[in-house]
């Protein structure tokens, strides 16, 4: 386990070509933080809104303190500082999602000075910020429920995320994606009193979004998503569905924000629909790229659709949205899961390199997020993927996404250290 020196140590040693801000961000994703009381103690920032998965590492009946945790922190050293002000290095303003893991050597804690602080191994790394409550959290709208159960701002305000489907037909091991809790964080919701409306209704969406314009110029995007439908759902087939919620929005609300949806790899004719609804940015996300390792941790996704069908859609996609707005996720570190996936990471960073390699090459560009291995998941049990296993995934991606000359994934918001906002992988962080 990493202290504060022994971290930089590593950081300058062997991954110096990458910015130390990744080094410390995916090592606070992958591991998780928790919070002391006096680091709570100031109440008015945004808290977590669990917008669609727990992504913590323990249940929430564990962790008294969930509901009133940020949604993210940003980490920064004041610009005076380094080493010698008492930081082991330089950290310029960075966006983490906060994983609440009790068990983290990462805390979040209030110095003496009043300024709250992260910790490492209880040695000072950075000063912390949390997210300021956006403006239209404040405002009456028509529905009686909590704003962040409708429209939650994440990213530092940045993307409202839509989960306009709060479960999925997948449903149960031999069909969930192996680490995906949506079903379980909808329980656990649910038990801990929140409303998390299931299905949201389209006009409460409308409305948000349009005092969220009127109102806001943080917010740049938002995200349509929520679990698959492989039946129906109110009587809808998945592409009506999920299409009902851009139909219902005017063309100067889709103006206004990128629109941006993450479902499954659709038919081309079906992604046409998309568009003509006014989507702009496609997430049909393969979560991992090995033929097999697919098979085994997204059964579901294999049996009603199949990986080579998945992929092929994937691409074809791109001839309808333009390969630039087609951006499917990866699960990154989920190829190293316990029992399942690659026991050598070198191997692991090898397998999805050449996922990123195939995509890339027909100029669509993945993104990825940091696997976190979530209680009543199949996956659950397993450590999460070493550290350098992420700084090589980082390195690579950086490193592909430049031979082939790609632009910035849009909807992301800026690139780069100290701009970026995307909080649940330091891909943006690296461009
Ligand atoms: S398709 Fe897989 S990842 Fe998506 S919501 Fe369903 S179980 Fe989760």
């Amino acid at each position: 386990m990493h202290n504060a020196q022994s971290l930089v140590k590593l950081w300058r040693h062997e991954f110096a070509d990458l910015p130390f801000e990744a080094v410390v961000k995916q090592d606070v994703l992958r591991q998780g933080l928790s919070f002391t009381p006096a680091a709570l103690a100031d109440a008015d920032f945004k808290k977590k809104d669990y917008f669609i998965f727990t992504f913590d590492r323990a249940p929430l009946s564990s962790l008294p303190d969930h509901k009133r945790v940020p949604e993210e922190i940003r980490i920064f050293t004041p610009a005076e500082s380094g080493a010698a002000q008492g930081f082991a290095a330089a950290l310029q303003p960075t966006v983490i999602s906060v994983r609440l893991n009790p068990d983290s050597p990462y805390v979040v804690d209030r110095g003496a000075d009043g300024n709250i602080v992260l910790l490492l191994s209880g040695e000072a790394l950075a000063q912390v910020l949390f997210p300021p409550v956006p403006e239209y959290y404040r405002q009456q709208f028509s529905f009686d429920k909590p704003i962040g159960e409708v429209a939650p701002a994440i990213e530092w305000g940045y993307l409202i995320y839509l989960t306009v489907f709060r479960n999925c037909q997948y449903f149960g091991k031999d069909e969930e994606c192996q680490f995906c809790d949506i079903n379980h964080n909808w329980r656990q919701q649910k038990r801990e009193g929140r409303p998390y409306t299931g299905v949201k209704d389209p006009a409460h969406i409308v409305e948000a979004l349009e005092k969220i314009a009127a109102s806001d110029s943080v917010a740049k995007a938002f995200t349509i998503t929520g679990g698959s439908v492989t039946g129906k759902l109110q009587g809808k087939d998945e592409i009506e569905f999920y299409l009902q919620y851009p139909r219902a929005m005017s063309a100067a609300l889709k103006e206004r924000f990128i629109s941006k949806m993450v479902i499954q790899a659709w038919e081309l004719d079906d992604c046409k629909k998309a568009i003509d609804a006014g989507v702009r940015i496609y997430h049909p996300n393969y979560e991992v790229w090995d033929a097999d390792l697919f098979k085994k941790i997204c059964p579901g996704k294999e049996r009603f659709i199949g990986r080579e069908n998945w992929i092929s859609r994937v691409v074809a996609s791109a001839e309808a949205f333009g390969a630039m707005n087609v951006i499917p996720n990866f699960v990154g570190g989920v190829e190293m899961a316990d029992g399942v996936g690659f026991s050598d990471e070198d191997q692991a960073v090898a397998s999805t390199s050449e996922g990123l390699e195939f995509f890339m090459s027909k100029g669509i560009v993945p993104r990825f997020t940091t696997w976190c291995p979530e209680p009543f998941t199949p996956l659950g049990e397993s450590a999460p993927p070493p550290l350098t296993y992420y700084l090589k995934l980082l390195r690579n991606y950086r490193a592909i996404h430049r031979k082939y000359q790609l632009p910035v994934p849009p909807g992301y918001g800026e690139a780069g250290v100290g701009k970026a906002v995307f909080s649940v992988s330091a891909f943006m962080d690296v461009l």
